[in-house]
């Protein structure tokens, strides 16, 4: 999996990144495989809240049905809900406008023991403000380096970072938009804003670019998933996860001492 990931100071160009991409593996195998992944994530996630040390912190960001929530319900369908938070970046409130916009995203970053994942994020202060010009670009232009800066700050604290861009074709975009309207309870999900967005594209996939270009630091790398195909996106994000999980070989606390001297007296506690 780590050739999805974008190595730092690069230039990305996404058209080089295939969507569809599915390396050898067949459906059935990449399903199979996830379900491996998330019982390891169940495990891995428990030790995480039982060490309580360290925090960590998943990045979903991509445009408009390319499955920030299909992650979320497929890859952590099964982790424990205490530990784990999901958190959604909506449009700004007034109250949070008036804050810089890392205020409002500091708030939620994970504590120790706690998996947070970003159902999108400090990100969007760099792509749709961008896009549609909120900010003057003399602004936003500063803020890929605030996010490289708050990103390290928060891993020289103990937390491990994952990003992932979740990377759709647009003819997959427009596919996924009527399959929402073909399915009476997916309705609720699509915004007729949505089409003015899809008119933005170019404009989107440029702002990915250079968000991908400049924020993938060693410390907090993006992973361009191809996203055309839901079973391989969920499997590839999954793996990644456990991966880095895995590599951080935690350890469950220290056990009290006399563990028999207790035993035996709950033992004489209980009666036959
Ligand atoms: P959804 O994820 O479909 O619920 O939509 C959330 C909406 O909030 C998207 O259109 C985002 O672009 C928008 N949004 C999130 N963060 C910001 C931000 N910092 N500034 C402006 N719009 C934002
Ligand atoms: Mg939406």
């Amino acid at each position: 999996m780590d050739h999805f990931r974008i190595t730092p100071d690069t230039q990305v160009d996404l058209s080089q990144h295939d969507p569809y991409y599915s390396g050898e593996i067949s459906k059935k195998k990449g399903r199979a495989l996830l379900k491996d992944h998330r019982q390891a994530l169940m495990d891995l996630q428990e030790l995480l809240y039982a060490e309580n040390k360290r925090q960590v912190l998943i990045i979903l960001q991509g445009i408009d049905t390319s499955g920030k929530d299909g992650v979320i319900r497929n890859v952590f369908g099964d982790v424990n809900p205490q530990g784990t938070h999901v958190v959604s970046f909506k449009v700004p409130t007034r109250h949070e406008l008036a804050h810089d916009y890392l205020w409002r995203v500091h708030q939620h970053t994970p504590a120790q023991g706690d998996i947070v994942i970003f159902n999108r994020s400090q990100y969007e202060d760099v792509l749709v403000v961008r896009v549609h010009d909120l900010v003057p670009e003399a602004v936003w232009e500063k803020r890929y380096q605030h996010i490289n800066e708050f990103e390290r700050l928060l891993v020289d604290e103990g937390a491990t970072i994952l990003k992932f861009f979740l990377h759709i074709s647009k003819q997959r975009q427009a596919e996924r938009f009527l399959a929402r309207l073909d399915r009476p309870n997916k309705r609720w999900k699509f915004n007729p804003g949505d089409l003015d967005e899809r008119e933005r594209w170019d404009d989107y996939q440029a702002a990915f670019e250079a968000m991908l270009s400049k924020t993938s630091t060693p410390w907090a790398p993006w992973y361009v998933i191809p996203s055309d195909r839901k079973w391989y996106r969920n499997m590839a994000v999954a793996s990644i996860i456990v991966e880095k999980l895995n590599s951080l070989e935690m350890q469950f606390p220290k056990e009290v001492p006399d563990i028999e001297s207790y035993r035996d007296q709950l033992i004489g506690m209980i009666e036959d």
